[in-house]
């Protein structure tokens, strides 16, 4: 039987009131076998809660009263108490097959989950989804979701997914969309097998089959220098040109029949070809910022109005599309990107200043280091930080580890400030399990966006 176990019980709140302790099992709620912290919250939310736990072996039943929809005030251990469901596929371009060995065993979990879809908005492909999964979404309005596509042809999707369900789990999501869903879906795109001809194709399906979706989110795939599948590359330039034309070309054409652009190129297609960032208001809304769509330009967008003293509306980092749930742990989107104890910005004596940064983290802020240095009064430097442990094509900020920052900063003049976006953080660790006290010199962690940068800098 699925259990719940307590990590956190907010002083003063009826669960603490009522006695309820970290340890804690929860068992049953309202009579319920609860599997996950979608039916928690449910229940949770009725006036009057009747929790049947364990506590060192022996189970008794609490009854709490309560206003309708306050917290219980109980943090748990975990989002789904019955088991994540995991992923059947084998993609190629799977980022956890290129994991360097000796990772930590919760960074490797191959999830498939359309729970953790909806309540971290991990991508899910379907290929496990289920009638009385549909059933349930619909009933409790499990919207919005995310799906990854990557093909609507079957025998392409079969062969990226390396499942055969892949040519017919695409019906799932028909039938969500049809049930008012809302759902966003995601093309990762492997040269040479779902680019070209086949991305046109597979927009054409998007458009024929589902012109109900949201928003399309079309990324290239990572390739580290841990994969072991030799067909995966990196983008030439030449085709990530054709990427962003294609993706333009059909953004044109969805206004046109449906009245909004509903495809959008990961920022990393417009860095790859030296091409400007699209207007901030051609990203609708930025429903794929997480997923790298429209984060470049929000954030220029944000250093330049933080400059100009206006007042930043920051999109930041969502704190999940269920963060109302009291229960559901730190993970996923949730997670705090510092951890206690972690030294967070801290007003050094007054020096140049040093950005630290991936590639591509770097080649955003370029253009802004004039507007940067503005505001500190004083030489800014931008230091894009090679990433050295997962290798490849891997220029994102946020999969820096502490071994790359130690390695830039082994030999960098103690009189400076250095400044690190918190993107490169979860629970205050470095992907590699280092934190920022193990760096050889100090640094300030930066929330990841542009007013607090500047704030940062701000002499
Ligand atoms: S569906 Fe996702 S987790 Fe599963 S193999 Fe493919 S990329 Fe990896």
């Amino acid at each position: 039987m699925p259990t719940a176990r307590v990590v956190a019980v907010a002083p003063g709140s009826p669960a603490d009131a009522a006695g309820l302790l970290p340890g804690d099992e929860l068992l049953t709620l309202n009579g319920e076998t609860v599997r996950d912290v979608i039916r928690y919250q449910i229940q949770a939310d009725e006036p009057r809660v009747e929790l049947e736990l364990r506590r060192g072996g022996l189970e008794r039943l609490v009854v709490i009263d309560k206003a309708a929809g306050a917290s219980l005030g109980l943090d748990l251990e975990s989002a789904v108490f019955d088991r994540v469901r995991t992923c059947d596929n084998h993609c190629p371009f799977c980022f956890i097959h290129q994991l360097p060995p000796g990772m930590r065993k919760s960074l490797s979990l191959k999830d498939d989950d359309y729970r953790l879809s909806f309540l971290y908005g991990n991508f899910t492909t379907l290929t496990r989804f289920t009638e009385a999964d549909l059933e349930r979404v619909i009933t409790e309005q499990l919207s919005p979701l995310y799906v990854s596509i990557h093909a609507t042809d079957p025998d392409v999707r079969t062969a990226l997914l390396r499942n055969r369900r892949g040519a017919t789990s695409l019906r799932w999501l028909s039938a969500l969309l049809d049930e008012g869903i809302e759902v966003h879906g995601q093309v990762v795109v492997c040269p040479g097998i779902n680019d070209g001809d086949v991305l046109d194709d597979t927009l054409l399906g998007v458009l024929d089959r589902f012109p109900r979706l949201a928003t399309v989110g079309v990324v290239p795939l990572g390739v580290s220098d841990h994969t072991t599948e030799a067909e995966m590359r990196p983008h030439t330039i030449a085709e990530a040109e054709r990427v962003v034309d294609l993706v333009e070309e059909w953004q044109a054409r969805f206004l046109a029949v449906l009245g909004r652009r509903l495809v959008y190129a990961a920022d990393e297609y417009y860095l790859l070809t030296g091409r400007p960032f699209p207007a901030l208001d051609a990203y609708d809304g930025l429903s794929q910022h997480e997923n790298g769509i429209g984060m470049a330009a929000e954030f220029g967008a944000e250093v330049q109005a933080a400059t100009r003293g206006e007042q930043v509306d920051v999109q930041g980092t969502r704190t999940g599309f269920f963060a109302w749930v009291d229960g559901a742990p730190a993970e996923g989107y949730r997670a705090p990107r510092v951890g206690l104890g972690t030294p967070v910005h801290f007003r050094a004596p007054r020096q140049p200043i040093t950005i630290l940064t991936g590639d591509y983290g770097a080649q955003v802020l370029g253009p802004l280091v004039g507007d940067l240095e503005a505001v500190a009064g004083m030489p800014v430097e931008v230091r894009p930080v090679p990433n050295r442990f997962f290798g490849g094509n891997i220029a994102v900020t946020g999969l820096l580890t502490g071994a790359d920052l130690v390695a830039a900063l082994q030999d960098a003049p103690a009189d400076r400030r250095y400044l690190l976006p918190d993107v490169t953080l979860s629970n205050g660790r470095f992907l590699d399990g280092l934190t920022p006290a193990d760096l050889p010199r100090p640094v300030e962690i930066v929330a990841t966006d542009g007013a607090s940068l500047v704030e940062a800098v701000r002499a």
